[in-house]
C-alpha cells in the first residue's frame, strides 16, 4: 500500500491555524511514551501548569489543558459554569462569537446577545449599557476573532466588570502567545486556549483556567456537569493533589508538545514573542499595500498573526490560493460566513511569524497576482 504519511509535502501555514509546528516540538511529539501516572509524566505535567500560569500572567490553580481542540476548550468554559436558566451575554462579531451563542444556547442557558459588524472591533460603551440594564452570571467575548482579524478590548471589558459578581470569560485561543493576554490583571474568570496556533503546537490540546470565583461557582452547582469528558470537578482530581485519579488517559504525547511549545516561549521572552509577531505584521502590511492590497480592519484593531486581505474586484480568490498551494506550497486561508469571497486570511501565528515567512508569500502572490 502506498504510504501517504511519507508522502506528505512540507507546506507553510500561512493560513488561521494551524501554524507551523516548532521543530523541537515534533521531536518532543516522538518521546516515547510514558504511562499517564508515571511520576516523570506527573512532573511534565506540574510544568506545564506552571509555565501556562506565567504566560497567562495568573494565579489560578485550575490552569490545565484539555483535551481536545479549542472548541473543547470552549464548550470546557460553558458546561462548568452555566445551569440552566442562567442569563449570560455573548458579545458577538465574527463566527467564534456565534459559535459560543450556540454552545451556551445548548446548555440552557438564558441567553442575550450583543451584536457588532464583523471586521470592527466591540464597542465598549454598549456593553456597559448592556450590563447596567441587565444582570448576567457569564459575560463572554472572543480576544481574537480569527474569522475577522479583529482585536477586542478585552481589558477594557474587563475593567468595567471588576468588582462584579458576573464571571467573565474570554476565548484566548488565538491571542495567547501572539499578543500579551493578562488574565488576572484583566478580571477574566474563565479563559480558553489552542495549541495550534501561536503556541505553534499540533491541534489537539486546549488550555483552560478558572478563576477562585469560577470554581467557587462550580463547587456550588446545584446540577451535575452535564458532560462527564469535560467536568473539572473530576478531571482536577488527575491534576492535582497526591492521589492524582485516573479520570482519562492524559494524551501522553501531546502534553510533550505543549511543554516544549511553552519552555520555547518562554525562553524567548513572551515580550520578545508579542515583538516578534508585531514587526513581521507590520512588515506583511507595508508589502501588501506595495501590491496594491488593503486590509479588511482598521489600523488601531488589527491582529499581527491574523491579517485579513481585501480581495480585489475580479479577483478569483479560491484560484490565488490554490495557486499558492499547489505552485508555492503555501497555504492560507479563505473567509468565513459573510466574508466567504471577499478575503482571505493570511496568518502569522508563532513559529510562522518570520520574515522569511512574510518574504516568501509577498513574492509568491506578486507573480500570483499578476496574471
Ligand atoms: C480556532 C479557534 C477556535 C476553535 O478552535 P478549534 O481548535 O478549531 O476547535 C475557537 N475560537 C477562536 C477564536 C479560534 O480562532
Amino acid at each position: 500500500m502506498k504510504n501517504l504519511i511519507s508522502d506528505i509535502p512540507e507546506i507553510l501555514l500561512m493560513g488561521p491555524g494551524p501554524s507551523c509546528v516548532y521543530p523541537s516540538v515534533s521531536q518532543a511529539l516522538s518521546a516515547p511514551t510514558l504511562g499517564h501516572l508515571d511520576p516523570d509524566f506527573i512532573r511534565i505535567m506540574d510544568g506545564i501548569k506552571n509555565m501556562l500560569q506565567l504566560l497567562l500572567k495568573t494565579q489560578n490553580r485550575l490552569t490545565i489543558p484539555i483535551s481536545g481542540t479549542g472548541s473543547a476548550g470552549m464548550e470546557t468554559a460553558f458546561v462548568n459554569s452555566i445551569e440552566p436558566g442562567d442569563p449570560v451575554l455573548i458579545i458577538i462579531n465574527g463566527v467564534f462569537g456565534t459559535r459560543m451563542q450556540d454552545v451556551a444556547q445548548r446548555l440552557g442557558g438564558a441567553v442575550d446577545v450583543l451584536d457588532f459588524e464583523w471586521g470592527v472591533p466591540v464597542v465598549v460603551e454598549a456593553v456597559k449599557r448592556a450590563i447596567q440594564k441587565k444582570h448576567y452570571n457569564i459575560i463572554a467575548v472572543v480576544h481574537a476573532e480569527t474569522s475577522t482579524g479583529v482585536c477586542n478590548p478585552v481589558e477594557d471589558i474587563g475593567m468595567l466588570l471588576k468588582g462584579s459578581d458576573a464571571l467573565y470569560l474570554v476565548d484566548a485561543v488565538t491571542s495567547v502567545g501572539g499578543i500579551p493576554v493578562n488574565m488576572d490583571p484583566w478580571c477574566i474568570d474563565i479563559l480558553y486556549t489552542g495549541t495550534q496556533k501561536c503556541l505553534s503546537c499540533p491541534p489537539g490540546l486546549s488550555p483552560v483556567s478558572f478563576s477562585e470565583k469560577a470554581v467557587a461557582t462550580l463547587m456550588n452547582r446545584k446540577t451535575k456537569v452535564p458532560n462527564w469528558y469535560l467536568d473539572l470537578t473530576m478531571i482536577l482530581n488527575y491534576w492535582e493533589g497526591q492521589t492524582r485519579a485516573y479520570h482519562h488517559t492524559a494524551p501522553v504525547n501531546m502534553l510533550y508538545g505543549l511543554y516544549e511549545s511553552l519552555r520555547l516561549i518562554l525562553e524567548e521572552g513572551p515580550e520578545n514573542v508579542y515583538r516578534r509577531h508585531l514587526e513581521n505584521h507590520l512588515k506583511l502590511v507595508d508589502g501588501l499595500e506595495g501590491l496594491g492590497l488593503s486590509l479588511l480592519v482598521q489600523l488601531d484593531s488589527r491582529l499581527p498573526m491574523l491579517n485579513s486581505v481585501k480581495v480585489p474586484a475580479g479577483v478569483d480568490e479560491a484560484r490565488v490560493r490554490r495557486r499558492l498551494r499547489e505552485e508555492f506550497n503555501i497555504e492560507i486561508g479563505a473567509g468565513l460566513g459573510p466574508l466567504a469571497g471577499k478575503i482571505w486570511r493570511i496568518g502569522l501565528m508563532g513559529h510562522t511569524a518570520r520574515i522569511e515567512n512574510v518574504d516568501r508569500v509577498l513574492d509568491a502572490l506578486k507573480i500570483v497576482l499578476e496574471k
